[in-house]
């Protein structure tokens, strides 16, 4: 499974979806129903790296997946700069 962002250009919607890859090229709107465009801007989304990371804390953290790095930003309430770009460390 990968996590995707999906754009209906008729609704203007961008949607991050988790797909299988063999359905990552067809996946339709959910508001009118076409297909939509699989995006490529934020290639980070694509696959997940595990790392570690020495800024979301005191001490460096593990991070295993997107969700825990997203709940542990949530409780920290942390927002920090290298979540704009792509270089995960
Ligand atoms: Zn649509």
């Amino acid at each position: 499974m990968v996590v995707f962002d999906y754009t209906c250009s008729k609704c203007n919607i961008t949607e991050e979806r988790l797909v299988n890859h063999e359905e990552k090229d067809n996946q339709y709107c959910s508001i009118c129903g076409s297909k939509m465009k699989r995006e490529f801007t934020n290639p980070k989304l694509d696959i997940f790296q595990e790392y570690i990371d020495y800024y979301l804390d005191d001490h460096p953290i593990y991070i295993k997946s997107k969700k825990q790095k997203e709940k542990l930003m949530l409780e920290k309430g942390v927002w920090y700069y290298n979540d704009f770009h792509n270089d995960i460390k």
